[in-house]
């Protein structure tokens, strides 16, 4: 098994699976980082919570790092 790649709050990452929305979009950013992992997703702007463990399985690489949230209100820190 390989290691994720290394993430940070609000990067924008690639998962390996779009979306299942209008937009199948697979480009989200990271808006809660804990025991828990909050991603937005970039096509719709619905945001999801999903465990670290899980996260680590999902996401394919970091696309970028932004300074804070994308959407407005997207972020509860
Ligand atoms: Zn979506």
């Amino acid at each position: 098994m390989s290691l994720p790649p290394s993430y940070g709050l609000y990067d924008e990452v690639e998962m390996k699976r779009p979306h299942p929305c209008f937009a199948r979009s697979k480009r989200f950013q990271i808006v809660r980082v804990g025991a828990d992992i909050k991603i937005l997703c970039l096509g719709c702007g619905n945001v999801m919570m999903i465990d670290r463990d899980k996260f680590n399985g999902k996401i394919k690489k970091v696309i970028a790092h932004h300074p804070g949230p994308l959407v407005p209100g997207s972020s509860d820190q």
